[in-house]
């Protein structure tokens, strides 16, 4: 019988793990690859679509175009994990593992921020961006917030380029001198591990008029009076407020005992990724390993799990340990990419270093997205 690995959740983690398995192992293993949704969105592509740099249809990468040995994708709903007998119950039947990988990123807990469902404008999640695209034209003057609710978030650099699109957005159609953009983080700086990348962003924000309210949260709006309430106690009035909601552990995943809590990310050993249970492997957003949550880190993760299930099948030790390394790249608007490489797991401390926004920088971060829909989809499959 084929080894059976069965991947929980089609996203940066769970494409590039079945994508290296397929490479290594063709039809010999049985790859199971379970996604609710139907296509792949990458997250800046977010951003691209709410600010009217690229049509809906263009970013979203239908999940039937993955023809590869050994693979199989199912689109179903992961409704029960049962980790100790590495078995998955989904809406589409029940399947058993020899190696089960938990891929499924991190939800959003909108509930959590009172006023926020009711005011409606969170970019974190595909049906929120989507939405924002056609509330961004109608929006004519007042103060603008881009503003966080909660500590753990994905791709920390993603509220600051907000709030620089968000101007470039307004600047474009005529409207800037008629708003105010202030970005409320958790963090005294934009990026704390980078000093320097920080200090550039600032310094776009400073030239830009974008007010930076640090080591603050937005814990509540209230949409009557158009206020968002901040963890200091202070209240900041808004016309239009874009959200980054409260982030948790996917209840199923809370279930399954993998996680204690919905904020208490899965842990697993640093260097594995492997949970408490032999042969069950937490990658990318899910976990609690400790690196920021963005897309390179979950393919960095996915990387040592698959170099790892390979060696076991190959008899061998796997050489692969997880670095926590990734580079990033910043939106600074003006068509402008800066990158920052972060190393989180191997000096004493989190560090950054930042490359300065570039025509070469802006190619790089096209080829990124490109390279990965070549080599996890074999193509850039669209909508139609
Ligand atoms: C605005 C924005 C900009 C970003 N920009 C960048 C960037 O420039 N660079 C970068 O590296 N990262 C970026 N990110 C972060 C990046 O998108 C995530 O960190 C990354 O997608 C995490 O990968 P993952 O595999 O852990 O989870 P995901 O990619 O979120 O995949 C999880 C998958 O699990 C599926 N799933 C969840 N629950 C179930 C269930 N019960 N049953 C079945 N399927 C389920 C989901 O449908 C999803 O496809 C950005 C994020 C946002 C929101």
């Amino acid at each position: 019988m084929k080894h059976r690995v069965v991947v929980l959740g089609a996203g940066f983690g769970g494409l590039e793990l079945t994508t290296l398995l397929s490479d290594a192992l063709g039809d010999s293993i049985d790859v199971l690859l379970i996604d609710k949704a139907d296509c792949f969105v990458f997250g800046f592509s977010k951003l691209d679509v709410m600010f009217w740099r690229q049509p809906p249809a263009a970013v979203q990468h239908p999940y039937s175009a993955i023809v590869k040995p050994g693979v199989r994708v199912l689109k179903a709903v992961v409704r029960e994990i049962d980790p100790a007998g590495k078995r998955v119950v989904t809406d589409a039947g029940t399947f058993e593992a020899d190696v089960l990988v938990v891929a499924l990123g991190a939800d959003y807990d909108q509930a959590a921020t009172p006023g926020l469902v009711e005011e409606g404008t969170e970019f974190y999640s595909v049906p929120g961006a989507f939405a924002l695209r056609d509330v961004l034209p109608r929006f004519e003057r007042g103060p603008v917030i881009v503003g966080v609710t909660g500590k753990s978030f994905k791709c920390p650099p993603a509220p600051s380029e907000a709030a620089l699109l968000v101007h470039d957005f307004l600047e474009e159609r005529g409207r800037r001198e008629s708003a105010e953009i202030a970005l409320v983080m958790p963090f005294g700086t934009p990026i704390p591990p980078s000093p320097e990348t920080s200090q550039a962003i600032l310094a776009a924000f400073e030239e830009r008029g974008i007010r930076f309210v640090k080591d603050n949260l937005v814990k509540a709006l209230e949409p009557g009076r158009k206020v968002a309430v901040l963890s200091d106690g202070s209240e900041l009035p808004y016309s239009l407020f874009l959200g980054i909601p409260v982030h948790r552990v996917p209840q199923v995943v809370v279930e399954s005992g993998l996680a204690s809590h919905p904020y208490d990310w899965v842990p697993v050993n640093k260097q594995t990724l492997e949970t408490k249970y032999p042969g069950v492997y937490a990658v990318g957003d899910v976990n609690g390993v400790g690196t920021p949550k963005a897309g390179v880190f979950a393919e960095g993760a996915a990387r040592v799990v698959a170099e790892s299930i390979i060696a076991q099948l190959r008899g061998l030790t796997s050489p692969a340990v997880y670095l926590g390394q990734g580079a990033c790249y910043v939106e600074f608007g003006h068509g402008q990419v800066g990158r920052v490489d972060v190393d989180f797991l191997s000096g004493p401390k989190p560090s950054g270093t930042f490359r300065e926004p570039s025509e070469m920088l802006v190619r790089e971060k096209s080829v990124f997205g490109s390279s990965r829909l070549e080599r996890w989809f074999g193509g850039v499959p669209q909508r139609k």
